[in-house]
């Protein structure tokens, strides 16, 4: 009797052995219903073999196979094989996470039929600029893989480019995905794709589409009936038996990286598959992330530059840094910006003023105790929103009333300090009080509902000026606006994270793409302590390449990435001694001393060591050699499962971390 060898969604680095249920004949890649524990499971069958290496006593009989999806291919195991090998992830548990929800439950709900879209002509295709259609020409779409870095400046027409290569990879019938960062997914960029294609069944997937939208769109997506997908990070496993190019807009953005469960870079499994199907892969954007953009210089990727912007007429915007030191500051906003707020009034424009950091203002304290309104469960401050009249915290959310007085001494006079965009937006409304102000944040847009309903008051002209967080730096058009104000950008100067700067930098250059994309001219007004400070210096230039140049110089005089290779294994207790005394065991294991390329720093706690009451604690492991890390990597995670952990202490490994 045949063997099924079966993926269960389990945090086991092995599959799982059924006896074939005599009744069918099962193939490699179909879902199977298994009996597990005292229920039972849907798996997928990864392989079929004679013989199993348990005795055959011990193998229970497959209940069903299920039939309703044809078997996912090889390529898509192979994929699998290698997102759990490099970023040491149960395979079971990277296989069904590749899957959507309902494909995966012992009860499917009914399937209702897909509604037919009706086709509409393709809208006109805009004449390319000369560096667009270089860009178009560089990329040999018939040529196996290649990978490239798209650098454009905002404004530059990047989207266009996707569209020409796009329009050509569906003219030899195959697929395209195209991932956008999570916040992205618009329907200005889902708009323009589908009104240039409309006859190319395109599907978009992404954590919002409830559960049957997402199983529906999927099932199209892998039957091959949809040519164009449009998705973010999850959207990269999915089986697409034609792809023939993949994209990754704003590929710096953080969101490609998934934070929990399986722990990978959507981004750079994007590369890797392109790899796998010898097919082009193009990752683009106006501030590169650096590890690409030290990719490009290096050669691994080929670099493609658009310098100009499309529209001729739209001039990169004027950048001035105005100096806080010497001004006098209400509520953190000095007259240079206000007076250019006045004008944007009086002639009809927006303005943005981007402070990122929601809330009303970060921490309520007590002058006369010292008291400040700490999270009971993390090591972090509650941060006011006098809105709905809560302290609530961003880290694990929990939430408060606001205490009339001190909890301490009883003072009355408690006060916020710092500011946030509500107090913000309540503070310019009292300066302006004809303008229409539109907050934009997490709190005020919490769905893409209401994202729509926001960015249609904006195209509309109903707002005069916006106050939002990076929400509003990504990739969106306004023609309207011809101002950027940005406050309180001086904090991550300095910051202990050494990405803080390449983020901080990112965001600005996004930001202050904002203004005046159209035919009007835009202006940036950045305030800060620090007005020489190489980053302004390089933002008030619009310089992306001197930025890069001088950050990678100094990453790798320090010897951090793009010039090592680092994991982190991190142990979550309810104290951290134990988190601590587990990650020092895992350290001390004579795995470690096998492989002397690696180096082992000590267990320290995290930089957020408490969240939602668990202390956190870590252990970087770093290497000049990526094969050398690789290696060590699955021994060390063999050894470290073989330790007895406290019953409440969770460990994980993450490869190529992004925060600590
Ligand atoms: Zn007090
Ligand atoms: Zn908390």
């Amino acid at each position: 009797m045949p063997v099924l060898r079966v993926a269960l969604d389990l945090p086991l680095h092995r599959f799982f052995d059924y006896v074939e249920n005599s009744a069918s004949t099962a193939e490699i890649g179909l879902r199977v219903r298994v009996p597990f524990g005292r229920g039972e499971k849907i798996g997928v069958i990864v392989d079929v073999v004679d013989e199993s290496d348990w005795p055959a006593a011990q193998l229970k009989p497959a209940i069903e196979i299920l039939r309703d999806l044809s078997p996912l291919p090889a390529d898509f195991f192979r994929l699998c094989a290698f997102a759990s090998s490099y970023y040491q992830a149960a395979p079971g548990e990277v296989i069904m996470q590749a899957l959507p929800a309902g494909l995966k439950r012992l009860d499917p709900p009914a399937r209702r039929q897909a509604r037919a879209i009706k086709p509409t002509a393709a809208a006109a295709r805009p004449c390319l600029t000369a560096e667009q259609a270089a860009a178009i020409a560089a990329i040999d779409l018939s040529g196996g893989f290649s990978a490239h870095l798209l650098y454009g400046v905002t404004g530059s027409g990047k989207t266009e480019v996707y569209l020409r290569l796009i329009e050509q990879v569906l003219a030899s019938g195959r697929q395209v995905l195209l991932l956008v960062p999570e916040i992205n997914l618009t329907p200005q960029l889902e708009g323009r794709v589908r009104a240039r294609f409309p006859e190319a069944g395109v599907i978009s997937l992404h954590s919002e589409l409830a559960e049957a939208a997402r199983e529906r769109n999927w099932r199209a997506a892998f039957a091959g009936q949809a040519s164009i997908v449009l998705g973010t990070r999850l959207a990269i496993f999915v089986p697409l038996p034609r792809l023939g190019l993949i994209v990754v807009d704003e590929e710096h953005d953080a969101s490609f990286k998934q934070q929990d469960g399986m722990r990978y870079s959507a981004r750079d499994v994007a590369v890797f598959r392109a790899h796998q199907l010898g097919i082009p892969v193009l990752l683009g954007s106006a501030t590169p992330a650096l590890e690409s953009w030290a990719n490009a210089q290096g050669g691994r990727y080929r670099l493609l530059t658009l310098k100009e912007r499309a529209n001729p007429a739209a001039v990169l915007p004027a950048v001035h840094i105005v100096d806080t030191r010497r001004l006098a500051l209400k509520e953190g906003v000095g007259e240079p910006l206000l007076a250019a707020i006045r004008e944007r009034l009086a002639r009809g424009e927006q303005s943005l003023v981007f402070l990122n950091r929601r809330g009303y203002a970060p921490v309520l304290a007590c002058p006369a105790c010292g008291w400040v309104s700490r999270c009971t469960r993390c090591a972090a401050n509650m941060v006011l929103h006098l809105a709905d009249r809560r302290l609530r915290c961003h880290h694990c959310g929990c939430e408060h009333r606001i205490p009339r007085s001190c909890p301490t001494c009883g003072n009355q006079d408690i006060h916020p300090f710092g500011r946030g965009t509500q107090r913000l937006e309540g503070w310019l409304q009292e300066q302006f009080p004809e303008a229409r102000i539109l907050r934009v944040d997490r709190d005020a847009v919490k769905s893409r509902k209401q994202w729509e309903a926001v960015l249609e008051r904006i195209y509309g002209g109903a707002a005069d000026i916006l106050v939002g967080t990076q929400m509003l730096a990504k990739g969106h058009d306004f023609p309207k606006l011809t101002l950027v104000g940005v406050l309180g950008a001086d904090a991550a100067l300095f910051a202990a994270d050494w990405r803080a700067p390449e983020r901080l930098f990112s965001q600005l250059m996004q930001v202050a793409g904002r203004a005046g994309r159209a035919e009007l001219k835009g202006e940036v007004v950045v305030q800060t302590q620090y007005p020489d400070h190489p980053l302004f210096t390089a933002l008030a230039a619009h310089d992306y390449r001197g930025f890069a140049a001088q950050q990678l110089a100094e990453r790798e005089q320090a010897g951090f990435p793009p010039y090592t290779f680092q994991a982190v294994l991190r142990a979550e207790a309810p104290d951290m001694a134990a988190a601590i005394a587990f990650l020092q065991q895992a350290a001390a294991l004579p795995a470690v001393a096998g492989h002397p390329k690696v180096m082992i720093y000590d267990p320290v706690p995290m930089k957020l060591a408490r969240l939602a009451n668990l202390e956190r604690g870590q252990l970087l492991v770093e290497s000049a050699s990526r094969p050398a890390l690789q290696a060590f990597l699955p021994d060390w995670r063999e050894a470290i499962e073989g330790l007895k952990a406290p019953a409440r202490l969770r460990w994980h490994i993450e490869v190529d971390p992004l925060e600590f």
